[in-house]
């Protein structure tokens, strides 16, 4: 692994940085309109998708300088390139990769330009971990499917355009990998019911989401029939590597010593407290840990390799470190570091009360950390099947 940056790279980040300045106000600063403008700049220096390719709007940009583009707007705190997270992240990654040209020039654009959410329509009552056995089924019948079926615990389901559907299209298998498609679905098609589930915090940002006779045109499917196993595989790498992103910890560690800047133990600030000291020391070392790793990733993708089980590290890691992290706070803060927005006392608007409730988002989410451990000790060490 080579850390030194070359003369280009280097001239790069000066340009994130010069950018950075004259367009990024500081927080209290950013009034009305700034994310419109914002995302409208980004998109016009060609940062938004910065390492697709050109002929859908990319800008075929290499990996380290999007490294560094990242590493850039995460330091100065700034908002996310685009709106649309999970296009950003897996769905259109899935479609460059697998999609038709069609499909490439209908989607992309509109991803790119914040104008569409995607949700990720996986998992079932009865299969989460076990995705390879799901129920929901489709029928082709002439130019389209016919599905029918339930997915659960969908990610912004109550308000996405379209769904990245796993469904099954051939029941006589002898693999549950096999028979197994992967549809794009608008969700305003008839037959498509969202039903939010509430989650412990009071958020409802996941739902049940039903298939009622939804025809869906075979223009529409990703990758080929029976492949979809293989289209999902590559995007949960993707997703995983984006629940495994470094530099939102590095952020939420610098919001943490800010708590611990103002808050007082016995009397005394707590940021002189040799323990809390040596917990946030650790906190950093995982932190720079997970960082290390990432670049491994990096390295493997500028070799022009695919991501596959290794992101089930960073996953699995950021998973205990988030709890270690919200608990810390809570137990620092006290009563009122258990306080939701609108009590009394609440810490940071209850932002750490709310993130020691949310924790299922980076811990089940992209599936379990048993998954991860499992993933990690059979295709990565080698060890028996579980
Ligand atoms: C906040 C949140 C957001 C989510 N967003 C989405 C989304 O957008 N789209 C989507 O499709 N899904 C989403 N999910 C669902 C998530 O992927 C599943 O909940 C997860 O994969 C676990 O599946 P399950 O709930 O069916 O639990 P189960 O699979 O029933 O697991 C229950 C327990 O058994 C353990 N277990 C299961 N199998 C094994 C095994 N083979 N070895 C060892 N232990 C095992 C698990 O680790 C877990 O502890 C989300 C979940 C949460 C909590």
């Amino acid at each position: 692994m080579d850390f030194e940056y070359t003369a280009e790279e280097n001239a790069f980040r000066n340009e994130v940085r010069d950018f950075l300045k004259q367009n990024l106000p500081p927080k209290p600063e950013r009034g009305k309109g700034f994310v419109t403008s914002w995302l409208e700049k980004v998109r016009e220096k060609g940062w938004v998708g910065f390492s697709w390719p050109t002929d859908y709007g990319g800008s075929d940009g290499g990996l380290i300088e999007q490294a560094i583009l990242r590493e850039e707007m995460a330091l100065a705190k700034a908002p996310p390139l685009g709106t649309s997270f999970m296009g950003l992240a897996w769905v259109g990654p899935g479609i460059i990769q697998y999609g038709t040209d069609a499909q490439k020039k209908k989607f992309i654009p509109d991803i790119l330009d914040s104008k569409v959410t995607w949700c990720t329509g996986y998992s079932e009552p009865n299969h989460g971990s076990d995705l390879a056995s799901i129920q929901c089924k489709a029928v082709k019948e002439g130019d389209h499917y016919l599905v029918n079926g339930q997915k659960i615990w969908t990610s912004g389901a109550p308000w996405a355009d379209w769904i990245i559907l796993l469904v099954r299209t051939d029941f006589d298998v002898d693999v549950k990998h096999k028979g197994i498609t992967c549809l794009l679905v608008p969700m305003n098609a008839p037959g498509v019911e969202v039903k939010p589930i509430e989650n412990m915090a009071g958020d409802r940002h996941f739902a049940e989401v039903f298939f009622t006779d939804v025809k869906v045109p075979v223009e529409n499917r990703l990758g080929e029939e029976g492949q979809g196993w293989m289209v999902t595989v590559s995007a949960l790498a993707n997703e995983r590597s984006s629940i495994g992103e470094v530099t939102q910890m590095f952020d939420k560690l610098d919001t943490l010593k800010d708590l611990v800047r103002k808050t007082k133990k016995q009397g005394k600030p707590a940021s002189e407290d040799p323990k809390v000291r040596r917990t946030l020391a650790m906190f950093e070392a995982k932190i720079a840990a997970m960082k290390y790793n990432g670049l491994r990733y990096l390295t493997k993708q500028i070799k022009g390799e695919r991501l596959t089980s290794e992101t089930s590290v960073n996953k699995l890691h950021r998973a205990s470190l988030e709890i270690e992290m919200d608990d810390f706070a809570v137990e620092l803060t006290g009563q009122a570091g258990l306080q939701l927005a609108g009590g009394d006392d609440a810490v940071d608007g209850g932002s750490w009360a709310k993130a020691s409730l949310g924790w299922p988002n980076v811990v089940i989410g992209g599936g379990t950390p048993n998954i991860q451990r499992n993933i990690i000790a059979e295709r990565i060490l080698g060890q028996p099947k579980d």
